[in-house]
């Protein structure tokens, strides 16, 4: 069952914690309190219960607002699947709500405007990366002036892309790297990386260099939804997929050809999606060398793929964003955009939850009796 709040999913995580806690004694539970201006009581909770061989490590709620599906997940897992894995000796590490700031106030990124999944540099050159693309469309995007709905908006969007396609400033690939991969520069931006590692996400990288210590294989699936098919489960992964995908274990634990009804795997190189960088698929990679890492987003679709959904989609980011950092006209204007931008990222149809939530506990399942 989906969570209905941040609050609400914490306080079913820590009971389930503790209840695994009870059973297996070697468990380990542990809470970060994230830093803010506005709200003392935001955590990102943990419990890592220890193994040999494989770790499977399970993270949510990267961005805010898509964690109750991630949620949902890891909750129906504690209460079965876990109890297989152990018995088949490997680790789980289950981390909850990475940035409760941006579930708690319907924002897919932090309390500073940063997207978590561009936050995950392991290097400071990370932080530099240069998007030139963006910063070309940035003046639009940034313009100052508050957030009006407008059913045209969608248009008007496609309308802004086509323009820079049709004057060959960008091509598809070069359009959908410049708005989607992150930047680095315009902190009220879209799609903002920060310029180090938030506090969450260093404490998640230092935790987890500790915790992979030991396992010859590390599978980590890390849960989205929005981008992609409707109703359909997509598999992408890091910026690097050699580091991120371990050919030979994945093929162990996903037979994508047999499983094209659960799933897809897509490059980030397909049409319709995008290399992302600083985020915390390849984080894992980085800190596990040498492992047989298997470090997987697992992407649940909302709006569709296309040239007609991804304008829709970027019209709610971009108008959200901007609501955000100039104001809304009206209370009015504000109550539709956050709706729409809401129905993007955590839709409330309950025949979405429901196949959402069947095929993740499914293919969870597979994987850890194939571990
Ligand atoms: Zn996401």
């Amino acid at each position: 069952m989906f969570p209905k709040s941040y609050d609400e999913a914490r306080a079913r995580f820590l009971a389930s914690s503790e209840s695994l806690k009870r059973r297996y004694p070697r468990a380990e539970m542990r809470s970060f309190n994230v830093p803010s201006a506005k709200d003392p009581n935001l955590f990102v909770d943990e419990i890592y219960i220890p193994g040999k061989k494989a770790l499977l490590m399970l993270t949510s709620g990267v961005h805010g607002l898509e964690a109750s599906l991630g949620s949902a997940a890891q909750l129906e897992f504690m209460s079965e699947t876990i109890h297989l894995a152990l018995e088949k000796g490997a680790g789980v590490y289950i981390v909850h709500c990475l940035n409760p700031y941006g579930w708690k106030y319907a924002r897919r990124v932090t309390e500073e405007n940063i997207n978590l999944n561009r936050n995950f540099g392991t290097t400071p050159e990370t932080f530099r990366t240069p998007n030139e693309g963006y910063l070309r469309l940035a003046p639009e995007i940034e313009r100052n002036e508050k957030a009006r709905h407008d059913l045209l908006h969608p248009f008007k969007t496609l309308k802004f892309l086509a323009t820079r396609l049709f004057k060959k400033e960008f091509t598809s690939r070069t359009l959908t790297q410049a708005i989607a991969q992150g930047q680095f520069t315009n902190p009220r931006g879209l799609e903002y990386g920060g310029r180090e590692q938030t506090p969450q996400a260093r404490n998640l990288t230092e935790r987890f260099k500790q915790v992979q210590n030991g396992y010859d294989e590390i599978i980590h699936i890390d849960f989205h939804t929005g981008l992609g098919k409707r109703n359909r489960l997509h598999l992408l992964t890091g910026f690097d997929q050699e580091k991120c995908v371990h050919p030979e274990t994945f093929k162990r634990l996903f037979r994508a050809k047999d499983e094209a009804h659960l799933y897809k795997f897509n490059s980030g190189d397909e049409d319709g999606f995008y290399r992302t960088v600083g985020d915390i698929n390849m984080m894992t990679a980085e800190c596990a060398p040498g492992k047989k890492v298997v470090a997987l987003t697992f992407e649940f679709g909302t709006l569709g793929t296309g040239l007609i959904a991804n304008g829709r989609a970027l019209s709610r980011l971009w108008l959200e964003n901007r609501g955000t950092q100039n104001g809304f006209a009206s209370k009015k204007d504000e109550q539709k955009i956050k709706a729409k931008f809401r129905d993007l990222f955590e839709p409330q149809d309950p025949a979405w939850q429901k196949n959402a939530l069947d095929i993740t506990h499914t293919v969870l399942r597979q994987v850890v009796e194939r571990l």
